[in-house]
C-alpha cells in the first residue's frame, strides 16, 4: 500500500467511527478495534479515566448508562495541526517491515457536555479480514464549550493596567479561592497555572519559606534523572542554555520563577491545619491555614493535595539506636557525601535514592561503602530509558503533542508489551551490567504483571514508584567491589559500631543512611484530614484493574478532594483533566 494511502485509510476509519457514534451503535464502534485493542478515554464518556481492553469490555462500557448515546460524539475530523501532521504509516516494533501501522490524530465534539475533544488512534491490519482497525484508541476531553482554557496572549482591557488586574485577581483568590492547592512544587504549581488559564481561582499554599526550598534542602549533587525537555513546565520551556540534567538548585529557582512568570498566587510559610471539614450541602470545605504564624479561615470548594507522592520518611525502628556512636539519617535529608570523606558508610535500601547516595559517597571518597539489599531490585541503564524518552519526546515536536501521544498509549498495553518481549530486550541490552551485579550477589527482578510475564522498569514504576533504579554507574561500582553489598539479611539492631543482622553478622559503620522509602501522600493527608476520611479515599499510585493509575488527578473517592502527584509529564498533561473535572463540578455537569 503506497504511503499516500495512510490518509485514505485513516479517513475511512474515522468516517466509520463517526457513523457508529451518530447511530449510537456500540457494536459498530467496538468492531473498529482489533479484538485485543484497547480504548482509553479521559472524561469524554465518564468523569473518570478509563481503559477498556478488548472489544467486549469496550462494548459494555459504551452501553453502560447509555454512554455512547448520551455523549453524542460528532464532528470528527482528522487533525493535521499537531506535530504528527496528517495520518502516517509507522513500522510496528518486532514485526516484519511489510507490517505497518497507521497513526492518526483527530478532533471531535460532544453534545453532553458541550465540549471539544481530541483523539489519537493507532491502526493495524486485522489478519482476519485485512481491514485496518484500532490497536489503541484514545479520546480525551479538551475544552468545555463556553469555558475554554485561554490559549495565547490575554487581552488587557484599555481601561485597566496589568497591575490593577493582578491586584483584583489576587484579592479575589486570597479571599475566596475555588481551589486550594497544598504544596508549591511542580504538581501544585503546574496545576495552579492550568486552573488559572481555565478561569478557576486557585490559591497555592506552601509550608516552606520559599518556593523550591524542598529541592534546595537536598544534597548538593542531586540532579533530575531525565533531561530537561521532559521535565519542562507547562506553557513555557526552560531557557536554551539550561543544563540538560537539571541540578536541584537550578530547579528550585526555576520553580520560584514560574510563580512570577505564570502570575500565580502562592502563600509561602503556610500550612493547612488539621482538620478541614466538608459540607455536603454547600459543597465547600472549612479550612484553617496557618500563614506566617497567623490563622486564615477559608472556604474552598476543592482541595488539591500536591504535597508530594512520597510524603513523610519511613524510618525503621531497630532497637539499640541510642547505643550507636555514629550518625543515622534518612536519605531524604542526606547532607552530601563530602561530610563523610574517609568514613565507613552503610546505605540501607537498594532503590533509586540508595544508588544515588552510594554514588555520592563514591565521588566524595568515603572509605567503605556498603549497600544493604533486602529483596530484589530492577536496575536499568539510564541510556536505555533516555533512548526511549528521546524517541517519545523528540526535539522536532512540541512537548504538548508528545505528552498527548505518550498518554494515548494505554498503560495496560505497555505492561502487556513489556511482558511479551519488551523486558527481554531491555535485559539483553543490560546483560553485562546485570552479570556484574549478580556476581556481587545482587538480586535482580523485573517484576510481574499478574503472573503473565516480566514488566521491567516502567512496569515496576507504574505499579510501585519504587524498587528500581536508573543506573548511572552504581552497578559498575558494585561489580568492582567499590560499593560492597550485604544481601538478603534483615537488620536486627544497632550496636555501638554499626548494624547487627538477623544471622548475627555485623557491619561496622560511622554513618547509616536509611534509604528506606516514604509513607506516601495518603499518610500526609491522614494527618491533615484524619484517618477516617482518608481511608475512604482511593489508593494513590499503582494501577487499577484497567491499568489506570489510582487516585492521580482523578476522583479520590471524596468530593472536593484531589491528589496531584507524579512526574513532570503527569503534571503537564493531567492538570488539564483535573481542571475539567473541577469545572464539571462547578457547572453541575452529571457523569
Ligand atoms: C533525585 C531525583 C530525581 C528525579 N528525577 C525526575 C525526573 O527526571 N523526571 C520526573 O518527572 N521526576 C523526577 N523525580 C521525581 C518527581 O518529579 C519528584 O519527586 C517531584 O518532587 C514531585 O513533585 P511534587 O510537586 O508532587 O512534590 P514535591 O516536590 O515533593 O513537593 C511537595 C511540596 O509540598 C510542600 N508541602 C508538603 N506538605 C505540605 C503541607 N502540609 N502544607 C503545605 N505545603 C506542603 C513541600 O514543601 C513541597 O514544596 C526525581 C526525584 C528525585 C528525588
Amino acid at each position: 500500500m503506497a504511503d499516500t494511502d495512510a490518509q485514505t485509510v485513516a479517513t475511512r476509519w474515522l468516517q466509520d467511527l463517526s457513523v457508529a457514534c451518530a447511530k449510537d451503535d456500540a457494536s459498530a464502534f467496538q468492531a473498529l478495534l482489533l479484538p485485543d485493542g484497547v480504548y482509553r478515554d479521559l472524561l469524554c464518556l465518564s468523569w473518570d479515566f478509563r481503559s477498556l481492553s478488548g472489544r467486549e469490555a469496550v462494548d459494555r462500557f459504551l452501553r453502560d448508562d447509555n454512554r455512547l448515546a448520551r455523549a453524542g460524539m460528532h464532528a470528527f475530523a482528522i487533525d493535521a495541526s499537531t506535530g504528527f501532521g496528517p495520518p502516517f504509516f509507522y513500522p510496528v516494533p518486532g514485526a516484519p517491515p511489510t507490517v505497518r501501522g497507521i497513526q492518526l490524530s483527530f478532533t471531535f465534539k460532544l453534545q453532553s457536555p458541550p465540549a471539544v475533544a481530541k483523539g489519537l488512534a493507532r491502526l493495524m491490519q486485522d489478519p482476519q479480514d485485512g481491514r485496518y482497525k484500532a490497536f489503541t484508541l484514545f479520546t480525551s476531553l479538551h475544552d468545555l464549550i463556553g469555558h475554554e482554557e485561554i490559549v495565547g496572549a490575554p487581552a488587557i482591557p484599555l481601561s485597566s493596567t496589568w497591575r490593577q488586574i493582578r491586584e483584583a485577581k489576587v484579592s479575589k483568590i486570597e479571599s475566596d479561592p475555588t481551589v486550594l492547592i497544598v504544596g508549591a512544587a511542580q504538581n501544585g504549581l503546574l496545576t495552579a497555572a492550568r486552573l488559572g488559564q481555565m478561569g478557576i481561582p486557585a490559591l497555592v499554599i506552601e509550608r516552606e519559606a520559599q518556593v523550591g526550598d524542598s529541592w534546595r534542602q537536598r544534597y548538593d549533587s542531586l540532579k533530575l534523572h531525565t533531561y530537561s525537555r521532559i521535565c519542562s513546565f507547562l506553557y513555557e520551556s526552560y531557557p536554551q542554555n539550561f543544563p540538560q540534567y537539571m541540578p536541584k538548585d537550578r530547579l528550585a529557582d526555576a520553580l520560584e520563577a514560574y510563580v512570577k512568570s505564570q502570575d500565580l498566587v502562592v502563600w509561602t510559610s503556610a500550612a493547612l491545619l488539621p482538620t478541614p471539614t466538608y459540607d455536603d450541602k454547600t459543597g465547600r470545605w472549612t479550612v484553617v491555614v496557618m500563614r506566617e504564624g497567623k490563622e486564615v479561615h477559608l472556604r474552598p470548594k476543592h482541595i488539591v493535595m500536591a504535597t508530594g507522592f512520597a510524603g513523610e520518611a519511613n524510618i525503621p525502628s531497630w532497637p539499640g539506636k541510642e547505643t550507636f556512636k555514629g550518625v543515622v539519617y534518612h536519605s531524604g535529608v542526606h547532607p552530601g557525601g563530602h561530610h563523610f570523606e574517609g568514613k565507613n558508610v552503610v546505605v540501607v535500601g537498594a532503590g533509586q535514592s540508595a544508588a544515588d547516595i552510594c554514588m555520592d559517597f563514591v565521588r566524595c571518597g568515603a572509605e567503605n561503602i556498603t549497600m544493604v539489599q533486602r529483596s530484589a531490585t530492577c536496575v536499568t541503564s539510564l541510556s536505555i530509558v533516555e533512548n526511549n524518552f528521546y524517541t517519545h519526546w523528540p526535539e522536532a515536536r512540541s512537548v504538548e503533542d508528545s505528552d498527548f501521544a505518550v498518554n494515548a498509549f494505554p498503560q495496560s498495553l505497555l505492561l502487556r508489551l513489556a511482558a511479551g518481549g519488551g523486558t527481554a530486550m531491555e535485559k539483553e541490552a543490560d546483560k553485562e551490567m546485570h552479570e556484574g551485579l549478580r556476581k556481587a550477589g545482587f538480586q535482580l527482578t523485573w517484576g510481574q504483571e499478574y503472573g503473565k510475564g516480566e514488566i521491567g522498569m516502567f512496569g515496576i514504576l507504574l505499579q510501585r514508584f519504587g524498587g528500581y533504579w536508573l543506573d548511572q554507574g552504581c552497578a559498575q561500582n558494585i561489580a568492582s567491589g567499590r560499593i560492597a553489598l550485604k544481601q538478603g539479611q534483615e537488620i536486627a539492631r544497632y550496636d555501638e559500631d554499626g548494624l547487627v543482622f538477623a544471622d548475627g553478622s555485623k557491619l561496622a559503620a560511622d554513618v547509616v543512611v536509611l534509604a528506606t522509602g516514604y509513607k506516601g501522600i495518603r499518610h500526609t493527608a491522614s494527618k491533615i484530614f484524619g484517618k477516617d476520611l482518608i481511608d475512604k479515599t482511593t489508593q494513590v499510585w499503582g494501577l487499577d484493574d484497567e491499568g489506570e493509575t489510582r487516585g492521580m488527578y482523578r476522583p479520590s473517592g471524596h468530593p472536593g478532594l484531589w491528589y496531584a502527584v507524579g512526574g513532570f509529564n503527569h503534571a503537564r498533561f493531567y492538570s488539564r483533566h483535573l481542571g475539567l473535572q473541577i469545572l464539571a463540578k462547578e457547572l453541575d455537569l452529571k457523569a
